[in-house]
């Protein structure tokens, strides 16, 4: 096997974040991995700390980074708190201290997001990197430490190739072709169409070479963790269409079912509008009640989101009877429409029935209540 000159990285969790060097109360993400926060992950996985990176950044920066996108994620906001504790009494007897007062901070995150990245470079440093993550000192993290990735960080290009030898590519955007991308479910590799966005750094090759007018400038290689100091790079946008490979999962979970809600204001709002629309009596049997009720006829909607449309007035008994029959035939979220003719007869027959059985167990509580007398 030819000597690698590549690594291939697979980012995914259940949250990541590739913060900008914004050192603020909000801290955001970017929408992709950024240099640094990988490069952070190798000193982890290399087991160094942020002073002794320092010595070796220079060496690492020269591995060239590229990303494909292949799942964007969500952004995602969470608040942390900063500074809590502090006038307490520590483990070692002493006062922690700091600021004052607690500082709430916020910060966003990429859920369910998946990357897949590349390092390129000189074989010797890009092997040494691939053994330290294929069995690292430190845990590793997707950009903070509240964030570990759910699948292992090194992957293997295609099967029967090692992890930690993966081939000699032409170029970033060769090695990231090269990897096939697997939909998470089956039904994904439709929608995706196949191809995927890449974000690639762009480096002169002779001295004499300006960056294309359409390269974005990312300050995020770091030549310092501790303070944090970071120089510009070029990034250009890529499309990328690699084969697709099987599904990780098999079917997709269903789309929960929207639920009613009859708490809720707007529901409530919309069912004494639909009662006064319908001047108080039943659409099937025209009686006012005794008790009126409210039949959805779908629940694509519900749960405050109904239309008056939705909503039929119905007085008990044929609202009970209507139930009975969507039971009876297991149906999904549109319902029987007691105004739609074609439900008249079994509607008017599981009436019958209801009254029938109501006079059957009226008859049959009294007797009973004879007997113990
Ligand atoms: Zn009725």
């Amino acid at each position: 096997m030819t000597e690698a000159n590549a690594l291939f990285l697979r980012l995914e969790g259940p949250f990541q974040a590739w913060g900008d060097t914004s050192k603020f109360v909000i801290r955001r993400t970017l929408d992709a991995p950024t240099k640094s926060g990988v490069l952070g992950l190798i000193c982890c996985a290399m087991g160094l700390s942020r002073q002794v990176a320092r010595g070796r950044l220079s060496e690492l920066n020269r591995l060239a980074m590229g990303v494909r996108i292949d799942r964007h994620g969500t952004r995602w906001w969470d608040y942390q708190t900063v500074g809590a504790g502090i006038g307490m009494t520590t483990a070692g007897g002493g006062l922690k201290t700091g600021a004052q007062g607690t500082l709430v901070t916020r910060r966003e995150y990429l859920a369910d997001a998946s990357f897949l990245v590349a390092l390129q470079g000189d074989a010797k440093l890009v092997h040494e990197v691939a053994e330290a993550i294929a069995s690292p000192k430190w845990p590793v993290f997707l950009g903070r430490k509240s964030c570990p990735p759910s699948v292992p960080v090194l992957a293997k290009p295609r099967e029967g190739e090692s992890w930690t030898n993966p081939g000699c590519h032409d170029d970033l955007i060769a090695a990231l072709g090269a990897v096939s991308w697997h939909p998470r479910y089956k039904a994904d590799a439709t929608p995706h169409n196949g191809t995927m966005e890449a974000l690639v750094e762009w480096r002169p090759a002779s001295g004499d070479d300006v960056a294309p007018d359409d390269a974005e400038v990312w300050y995020d290689v770091p030549v310092c963790f501790d303070p944090p100091v970071h120089e510009p790079r070029f990034i250009l946008r890529d499309s990328i269409s690699p084969a697709v490979g099987e599904a990780l999962q098999g079917p997709a979970p269903a789309v929960p079912r929207p639920r009613a809600d009859y708490t809720n204001a707007e529901y409530r709002k919309r069912r004494e509008e639909r009662i006064k629309a319908d001047a108080g009596l039943c659409v099937f049997c025209k009686s006012p009640g005794p008790r009126m009720t409210v039949q959805h006829v779908t629940y694509r909607r519900a749960g405050g989101n109904e239309r008056l449309e939705d909503l039929r007035s119905l007085c008990g008994l044929c609202h009970d009877a209507i139930t009975m029959l969507e039971y009876g035939l297991g149906m999904g979220l549109d319902r029987i429409n007691p105004e739609d003719p074609r439900w008249r007869e079994r509607i008017i027959q599981k009436r019958a029935e209801i009254l029938k059985f109501r006079s059957l167990e009226t008859r049959r509580r009294r007797l009973a209540a004879e007997e113990v007398e």
